[in-house]
């Protein structure tokens, strides 16, 4: 039995109407097909605001004074800082209980892997310390040469999971102060909690 000759028309007719259709939609097509399909992944990566419990200071000489040093020693960290491939510089310094200061910058590797941030070089420093008086705070900065930077700058959540992990060696939660060179922002964190919640600890291993 051969193909009736409508049965062929239909089928011409039919696929000719889809493809106008397909063109005439191109717009709604283009929605669920976008040409920069990185753009979606941009956009659903926006940053929520600030939401965490925190204390903001407009200026670093409304900080108490020995957090000013802290400061001041968390940003002549940076230029020690070695970031040939980001051109990142972060400072950190850690303020032991008896006054002592404790500094770290960020030390990049062409392993990208490798690379470890500053506060775990100044955290680890402690750590490698025979005597440990408790951690009182903790300062981090960044500074880029190439453009200011318009944000502060907050740990990773790799550094963040160590802070936490410092916190409860000492018993004591640790505050910490973030900003970036040339901001008029400083926002202090008390305790590694209020940034991360529900963290992975030692009382999971028991
Ligand atoms: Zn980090």
């Amino acid at each position: 039995m051969s193909f009736p000759c409508w049965g062929y028309r239909l089928l011409v007719s039919t696929y000719k109407g889809l493809w106008r259709y397909l063109c005439c939609h191109s717009y709604y097509w283009r929605l669920y097909f976008p040409a920069n399909p990185t753009l979606k992944v941009q956009l659903m990566a926006k940053k929520p605001s600030q939401s965490f419990p925190n204390k903001s200071y407009s200026h670093c000489s409304k900080l108490p004074a020995d957090i000013q040093t802290l400061l001041k020693k968390a940003e002549a960290q940076t230029k020690l800082a070695y970031a040939p491939y980001s051109n990142f510089l972060v400072g950190a310094a850690i303020l032991l209980t008896n006054g002592q200061v404790i500094g770290g910058c960020n030390q990049e590797n062409a392993s990208y892997p490798l690379c470890i941030c500053a506060e775990r070089v100044a955290l680890y420093t402690y750590g490698a310390r025979p005597i440990k008086h408790k951690i009182k705070a903790l300062v981090v900065t960044a500074h880029n040469p190439s453009k200011p930077l318009t944000e502060v700058c907050m740990p990773c959540g790799a550094c963040r999971q160590v802070i936490q992990e410092y916190e409860a060696r000492q018993n004591k939660p640790i505050k910490v102060y973030v900003t970036s060179m040339g901001l008029d922002e400083i926002i202090k964190i008390d305790g590694i909690n209020a940034i991360l919640p529900s963290a992975f600890s030692q009382s999971a291993l028991i």
